[in-house]
């Protein structure tokens, strides 16, 4: 039996990208056996602004095509939608309460997402959505969560109201450690390597989305954008767009920076570029072939249900636990 709960979610809020792969999924894929596992399509976060519901309900399902062609297993992990088990709203109201203002203004993520919705309003969910995801974590009994780097600080934050609950009210919720990768946990820009790739804002050359045309993935990685140099040399802050690239293909073969740093010395960037396309079609192209086998298919539906039906056992047991020493039942 396997003690250990490892659960990670990816939100619906546009086609999944090379760096959501790097940063979480494939981390997950890789310890899925080793751990009581849940992932699930996190599309409570993907309404944290208005979105077209036709585009979010392809967006969900994408996402859960799109798991299953990374390599999740429905066998040894429990898939589901957040939205599905109620319990997480519950929950997550339940921590927003727990959570301090100013532990939310400190977030990275919504100063950064705060700045480009500011002209209309900043919406409240972009404040709130952290105390969610704590609860996402917290239903489960988590133990670790691999994320990309960009949301460490939301799983700490998740630690802190963890134990702050517990010492309030007694122990009831397990303090969840993150993984993070050490290469590929913070996938740039390709256009712009001082900003990460991000998956709802990626319309231009600068982010490689998984089911991208294979010519195009290649024009995305030859105009990348590197630097005057002509050394591939990893140097994150001198030459942040040939480490992204450096990082990319160490993510993906595992060989080590200083390897390839070694394998492509006397090269110009243009062989190095080509090698880093290489492997991110040849990945992408079988995740593609996966894809197309799963979309549409009847088997998403029954894998949802088996999987709300598995993650609500759970939740509802940590949920009742909950509202019992808040004095609630
Ligand atoms: P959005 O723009 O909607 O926030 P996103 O690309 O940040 O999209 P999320 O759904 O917020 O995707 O995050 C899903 C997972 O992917 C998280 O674990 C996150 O840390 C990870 N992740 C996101 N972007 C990157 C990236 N560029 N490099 C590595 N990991 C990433
Ligand atoms: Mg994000």
């Amino acid at each position: 039996m396997k003690e250990q709960v490892m659960l990670t979610g990816v939100r619906p809020s546009g086609n999944i990208t090379l760096g959501n792969y790097l940063g979480a999924i494939k981390n997950f894929v890789t310890r899925q056996s080793l751990y009581k596992s849940y992932i699930f399509v996190a599309d409570l976060h993907a309404i944290t602004s208005p979105r077209d519901p036709e585009e979010l309900r392809h967006a969900i399902e994408d996402c859960m095509a799109m798991y299953l062609a990374c390599g999740v297993d429905p066998k040894q992990t429990v898939m589901f939608r957040q939205s599905d088990v109620l319990e997480h709203g519950v929950l997550g109201f339940i921590m927003t309460f727990q959570t301090h203002m100013g532990e939310l203004s400190r977030m990275t993520q919504f100063k950064l997402k705060s700045q480009s919705s500011a002209k209309n309003g900043i919406d409240t969910g972009l404040f709130v959505y952290p105390p969610l995801m704590a609860a996402d974590i917290l239903l489960y009994h988590t133990n670790m969560v691999p994320v990309g780097l960009d949301q460490q600080q939301h799983v700490e934050l998740t630690r802190d109201l963890a134990q702050r609950f517990n010492n309030r009210y007694g122990k009831t919720f397990t303090e969840p450690d993150v993984y993070i990768a050490p290469v590929g946990n913070k996938i740039l820009n390709l256009q712009n390597p001082a900003e990460k790739m991000n998956k709802s804002d990626g319309q231009n050359l600068g982010t490689i989305f998984l089911m991208d045309d294979l010519k195009l993935v290649r024009r995305k990685i030859m105009s990348a954008v590197t630097d005057s140099e002509t050394v591939v040399r990893f140097d994150e802050v001198a030459k942040p767009g040939i480490s992204n690239l450096i990082s990319i293909l160490s993510a993906i073969t595992g060989e080590c920076i200083p390897s390839i740093e070694n394998r492509f010395a006397g090269h110009g960037y243009g062989d190095f570029k080509r090698a880093v396309a290489d492997v991110v079609c040849d990945l992408l192209e079988k995740i593609q072939a996966n894809y197309r086998r799963f979309k549409n298919s009847e088997l998403l539906d029954d894998i949802l249900n088996n999987g709300a039906g598995q993650a609500r056992l759970i939740a509802s047991e940590t949920l009742n636990r909950t509202k019992r020493v808040l004095g609630l039942r």
